[in-house]
């Protein structure tokens, strides 16, 4: 591995990262002291994933030359890797990867498999997705002791409390997504499932739906329940009446949630290899069994060019786009080599992973990035500009797969996939962009999450155990500053209410721009998640917050609106509904 550099220049810390490092992210000793610096840490990581970049004979990169590269990325917080890299990349476990998905069979050996698999990639810090729909239904037969079967529910538990029993190295509670199509014949016990305060705590609960499904409820229709094993129709539901279940479900507690199972499957670059059947825990990144991805998000709000707010085209030459290609391509080149530097938990996997080397780029600091250039989240001029950002990440992302397919080669199953069918490439990753909830990730790089607009403007966060922190966002602060209008008691007066929109003493257009997530009304937070969505090969993680006094039918509008625009999946949040999340963005984790 390179050397560190005796020059190499200190990170300069964001307020919060610092702790948040020494929690989770610095090497420890068996004393629990820690032993390495920030600087370390990144060096770590950059020298450890550049190279990999040696075994490649044809390569244009040098490695100690991209090593200083991935440093200069990370440490000046454009880019970030998905937690597992950061802790892991050289070291022992060398487990890289946040998102994984395994097959459950249905037979006692294959699900107890799927337990063992699962404990396994949660003690390397992975999330896992399950789809529990090959479990043949609750009472019926079982062949070889003339019993009966318990059903998906109740072997859903026995996953849920094997994870609450691995403590990931003291930081990381395991994560699950458990999916069931509608189409099961539990689906009823199913969405209810979680109805119970803290039941399925360590599971993200979603259910499948089916095109076939969809079709069903907007003609009123019934539709057949099957019997996974045998293909018998067991019985049929109306299918508009489950559709209501479920938004009223997502109105009470907000699960279970729904991912668009036939949209994730259009989408499927490797269908030979068989469906797609489930997603990771937080639900942007579809998988086969046994497959993984890691994931890596660019902070676009470091590639902010000052001084064009007022231009009618605010983004033409606010946003550096030479700079965001940049690093695009050096984001792409460094999630490809995390898949040869990573060391899985199961040689299946290993095996899956690398036959379509799916890698997922997604972006931060998109809310941040929007009030610097002084475009408001709900409006049209914000869909465009993330739809523009996203095309140019997406179009970015994929030349610089095909330049890796040039230097290494196309994936292994290229020539079997959707690409080599539609004479697309060849590229070396079978999927190249996601976007990632980036929970800690954005608190590293002091920005917002993923593409999701800020909660408050200024708030406390409970970073970990008891430990507070008080947070005032940069761009409101200076956009304050730059007005005269700072003080102490609009300070008090924002932290209380989070937002600004009824300090009508406040100018109004900083009252358009500076946003909340519950200031958005449902149908923006909605329209913006497609915007990303059309051109993410993956999925995009994102809550469509609703106020308290929002309706079922309010709820009902937003889910066929997703199915309309191509959404592969919806979560809805009501404030103040009683659901305990898994994955409470950043907080708690
Ligand atoms: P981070 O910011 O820590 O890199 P994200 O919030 O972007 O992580 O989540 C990305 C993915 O990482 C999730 O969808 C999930 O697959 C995995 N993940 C997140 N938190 C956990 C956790 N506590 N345990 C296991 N996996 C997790």
């Amino acid at each position: 591995m390179p050397e560190m550099p005796k020059n190499l220049p200190q990170p300069q810390l964001k307020p919060n990262t610092e702790v948040v490092l020494q929690k989770r992210y610095l090497r420890k000793n068996l004393d629990g002291q820690i032993v390495e610096t920030p600087r370390d840490l990144f060096w770590r990581v950059a020298s450890s994933i550049a190279v990999e970049e040696e075994k490649y004979e044809g390569s244009s990169q040098k490695c100690p030359q991209l090593a200083r590269d991935f440093y200069d990325i990370m440490t000046s917080w454009k880019f970030l890797p998905n937690s597992p890299t950061l802790m892991n990349a050289g070291t022992d476990l060398g487990q890289l990867s946040a998102c994984f998905v395994l097959p459950v069979g249905d037979s006692i050996e294959e699900i107890f498999d799927a337990v063992k698999y699962a404990a396994m990639i949660h003690k390397s810090g992975g999330g896992t997705g399950f789809s529990f729909s090959r479990l043949r239904p609750k009472d019926s037969r079982v062949g070889s002791t003339g019993g009966v079967a318990s059903g998906p529910v109740s072997f859903l538990r026995i996953f849920n409390t094997a994870t609450e029993q691995i403590k990931q190295g003291g930081t990381r509670r395991g994560a699950n997504m458990g999916i069931l199509r509608v189409d099961h014949p539990d689906i009823l016990e199913f969405i209810g499932a979680k109805e119970k305060e803290g039941e399925f705590n360590n599971f993200n609960l979603s259910v499948g739906l089916t095109e076939a499904f969809m079709q069903a409820v907007e003609k009123d229709e019934h539709y057949d329940l099957v019997s996974p094993g045998n293909g018998e129709v067991m019985k049929r539901l109306p299918a508009r009446e489950i559709f209501d279940l479920l938004v009223r479900k997502a109105w009470l507690s907000g699960d279970p949630g729904i991912v668009f199972l036939d949209r994730i499957n259009r989408d499927n670059p490797t269908p030979d290899q068989g469906d797609i059947e489930s997603t990771n825990p937080c639900g942007e990144q579809p998988l086969l069994p046994f497959e993984a991805c890691n994931l890596g998000s660019i902070n676009l709000s470091c590639f902010h060019v000052p001084g064009h707010e007022n231009d009618a085209d605010p983004a033409a030459k606010g946003i550096d786009w030479d700079e965001l290609r940049r690093v695009v391509h050096l984001g792409v080149r460094f999630l490809d080599n995390v898949i040869d530097a990573s060391r899985f938990p199961l040689d299946r996997i290993s095996e899956t992973v690398r036959k379509n080397r799916k890698i997922g780029l997604g972006v931060m600091g998109f809310a941040d990035l929007l009030f610097q250039l002084g475009v408001a989240y709900d409006s049209q001029q914000g869909i465009d500009l993330g739809e523009r950002i996203m095309a140019f990440v997406q179009e970015e992302g994929h030349k610089a797969s095909a330049v890796l397919a040039q230097e290494r080669g196309p994936f292994p199953a290229y020539e079997t996939s959707m690409y080599a069918r539609r004479k697309l490439g060849p590229y070396r990753n079978a999927t190249v962009t996601t976007i990632a909830p980036t929970g800690t990730l954005s608190i590293i790089a002091g920005c917002s999450s993923g593409v999701e607009p800020l909660f408050a403007l200024c708030f406390t966060r409970n970073i970990l155990d008891g430990e507070r922190l008080v947070e005032v966002n940069p761009h409101f602060a200076a956009a304050l500053e730059d007005g005269g209008l700072f003080s102490h008691e609009l300070m008090d007066a924002v932290v209380a209410k989070g937002s600004i929109q009824d300090m009508d003493y406040l100018p109004a257009p900083m009252r358009k721009v500076f946003v909340t997530a519950m200031d958005i009304a449902p149908v923006w937070h909605l329209r913006m998640q497609a915007a990303f969505q059309r051109h993410t090969d993956n999925a995009v993680s994102k809550t469509v917050n609703l106020l308290n006094s929002a309706t079922e039918q309010d709820i009902r509008e937003i889910y066929w609106l997703a199915y309309q625009e191509g959404c592969k999946g919806v979560t809805v949040y009501r404030d103040g509904c009683k659901s305990i999340q898994v994955l409470a963005t950043g907080e708690g984790q």
